[in-house]
């Protein structure tokens, strides 16, 4: 669904680092993000996907750059921030997108997978903010955007590893938030709750499945909208937490999930 939308500059101005930005929900947001006049630094591990995007939004005539980062390095974000920071004088939007999002029943997971979605999803948000206030304290402070999931508010089955680390991003991020208030910085963060989000993180699961129509129709009608989201539908609610809109707008949690969780 193609949904027309005009800039107005509502980043003029702003830089934002973006996390998991060579893919889904995180690429719709550097597009966005780039639209509305910021200056975007892409990261992702899929460095040939992240590059490719850079020179498609460099061919656009957006100001951007890629930073190959891996999310649970904490030196590479160090080293994303210092770049971003080096090249633009500040950083004032980070968006934790990158995430995996495996299935592994509870009973048949090792200790390694469960460790290893803690690590991509929460490690990883935990480190970006870290390394993102480090530097927004210094230049006039931030927003931070952390995607957690419909996931991090109730549960489902064969995921507990992916719920348990989406509902440690989502207090984490209150937590941060206000340890930022009460530290007196003007450094805003929130998270942000999908539903199903036709990406290819959600794609690639009717990909190995006998009767993925079935599947699919099983999965839509968990939506009482009736139908997936669409990666610019929550690039939208993104760009609003990003900007200075949503200014007096901190440790919140913004569902956007065509109704999910409202039965
Ligand atoms: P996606 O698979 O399309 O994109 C995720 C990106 O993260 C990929 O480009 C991948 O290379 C990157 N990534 C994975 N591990 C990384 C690491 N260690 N370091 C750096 N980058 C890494 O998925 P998406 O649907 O766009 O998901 C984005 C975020 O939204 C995730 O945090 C996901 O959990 C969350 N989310 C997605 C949905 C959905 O339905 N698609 C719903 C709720 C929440």
């Amino acid at each position: 669904m193609e949904t027309p939308i005009s800039s107005s500059e509502r980043l003029k101005g702003k830089t934002a680092l973006l996390s998991g930005a060579a893919s889904g929900i995180g690429l719709a947001s550097a597009w966005r993000f780039a639209e509305e006049g910021a200056k975007i630094a892409v990261s992702d591990i899929a460095a040939k996907k992240g590059r490719e995007l850079v020179a498609a939004l460099n061919d656009n005539g957006y100001d951007a750059f890629f930073f190959e980062l891996d999310v649970v390095d904490a030196k590479s974000w160090e080293g994303a921030v210092a770049e971003t920071v080096g090249r633009w004088g500040k950083l004032d939007i980070l968006l934790n997108s990158a995430g995996i999002g495996r299935v592994y029943p509870l009973l048949d997971m090792t200790l390694e997978e469960w460790r290893r979605t803690m690590a991509v999803n929460l490690d990883g948000t935990f480190l970006g903010t870290q390394a993102a206030i480090r530097s927004m304290k210094d230049t006039g402070g931030g927003s931070i955007v952390n995607i957690s999931s419909v996931m991090g508010m109730v549960g489902a089955p064969n995921i507990s590893a992916y719920c348990a680390s989406k509902g440690g991003v989502r207090l984490f991020t209150k937590a941060a938030a206000l340890e930022c208030a009460a530290l007196g910085l003007d450094i805003r963060i929130n998270s942000v709750h999908p539903g199903y989000i036709e990406t290819p993180m959600v794609m690639r699961r009717f990909e190995n499945i006998d009767d993925s129509d079935a599947a699919m129709t099983e999965l839509t009608t968990k939506h009482p909208i009736g139908r997936l989201g669409q990666k610019e539908e929550v690039a939208s609610l993104i760009l609003y937490l990003a900007s200075d809109e949503s200014r007096f707008t901190t440790g919140s949690e913004f569902v956007i999930d065509g109704g999910y969780t409202a039965r």
